[in-house]
């Protein structure tokens, strides 16, 4: 079965003594270039003339220079800036990258679908952290790790995967553990996955019961519960202990009912939805329209964005979400000063 790297595994004397450039300091970035830090490797962050990160970055005590000086200095860069920016970054940093250098991403988009291609002699890597930035600084700060990803693109050294390895120690994903992956293979499933299931299945499945309810006559808060707020105990339910534990906690009635309607709502025509959604993240099509959308200032993307805010379910759920206390008051809170 699947591999899992844990500390053991890694060799930091591939990464110790190595300097490694942070492009951005945004999400991800300031959680590897602290970690990195905090580990005993070089870092220097990188970031554009007047960025509004730089402050934040200096404060915590690390080196920032522009991403061309960064890079051309480092023997590692570590690309977090953006997707959609990382072309252009990468055309200014692009002549201090020599052979022997690595190219380190935490996300494959632009090596998959071709908008950096990069030097022959240059390692390209990945160590992608499943968890947004300010996890992967919390949890190494408390002695915790972050589950995480490890793909090679290109191995010119013969040490690109030990590099990487030591890199996810040296940001704390080792203490969790570590599987490998392709490039590919982690773009793909993440764009199916966030189209399919996780951030476009779930929100049309909720829009839809929504508006089933209000269209028949049902009140708009009762839907709201019913339909929003209710799905994050059931998935709550299905993290802790899968399916199972969620199909054991529901009543009787709603274990049968769900089982017997779950695939006449979801039927094979979504399946086959699906299907296509796959087939345009594979063959390319989906990642040339989000390119040409970005290129052309993103008029359907704000188009799009406007009509999900003005949805009815989200007008009734700031008004429920600030008349009721939820029991959350506190998580709530360190959510908040988590965001600080
Ligand atoms: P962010 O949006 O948080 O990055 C913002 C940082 O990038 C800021 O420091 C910003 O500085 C800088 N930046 C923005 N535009 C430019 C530019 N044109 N030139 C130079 N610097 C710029 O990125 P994320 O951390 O979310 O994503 C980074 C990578 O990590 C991506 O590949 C992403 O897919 C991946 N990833 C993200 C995860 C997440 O949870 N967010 C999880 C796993 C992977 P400025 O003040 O100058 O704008
Ligand atoms: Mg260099
Ligand atoms: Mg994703």
């Amino acid at each position: 079965d699947t591999e899992v790297y844990y500390d053991d595994d890694a060799d930091r004397s591939q990464i110790d003594g190595k300097t490694v450039a942070v492009l951005g300091y945004g999400s991800q970035g300031h959680a590897h270039a602290q970690n990195l830090h905090d580990s005993g490797v070089d870092v220097i962050v990188g970031l554009r003339e007047n960025s509004s990160s730089r402050a934040a970055a200096e404060s915590d005590g690390l080196r920032v220079e522009t991403p061309d000086v960064a890079a051309a200095e480092a023997d590692v860069v570590s690309v977090l800036v953006p997707d959609t920016v990382q072309p252009a970054v990468y055309e200014a940093i692009e002549d201090g990258i020599e052979p022997g250098d690595t190219l380190q991403f935490a996300h494959g988009f632009n090596i998959h679908y071709n908008q950096i291609v990069p030097k022959e002699g240059v390692d390209v890597t990945m160590v992608a952290p499943k968890s947004p930035g300010h996890l992967v600084r919390r949890n190494y700060e408390n002695d915790e790790g972050t589950p995480g990803l490890l793909a090679v693109y290109q191995d010119a050294t013969g040490e690109a995967r030990e590099e990487a390895l030591a890199y996810a120690h040296a940001i704390g994903c080792t203490r969790a553990g570590v599987i490998e992956t392709t490039f590919q293979e982690e773009v793909e499933s993440d764009l199916f996955g966030e189209q399919a299931v996780l951030c476009g299945g779930v929100t049309s499945l909720v829009k839809h019961g929504y508006e089933t309810l209000v269209d028949n006559g049902y009140s708009r808060e009762m839907a709201y519960f019913e339909c929003l707020n209710e799905l994050k105990l059931i998935v709550d339910l299905m993290y802790e202990g899968g399916m199972g534990e969620m199909w054991d906690s529901v009543s009787d009635t709603a274990e049968y009912g769900g089982l017997v309607k779950g695939d006449e709502i979801v039927d094979d025509s979504v399946r086959e939805n699906m299907e296509e959604t796959l087939e345009a993240v594979q063959d390319g099509t989906f990642a040339r329209e989000w390119i040409a959308e970005n290129q052309a200032g993103r008029p359907s993307y704000t188009q799009l964005r406007d009509a999900e805010k003005n949805h009815d379910i989200e007008d009734v759920g700031e008004d429920l979400r600030a008349l009721f206390a939820w029991g959350e008051g506190e998580e709530a809170e360190a959510a908040a000063d988590e965001e600080q």
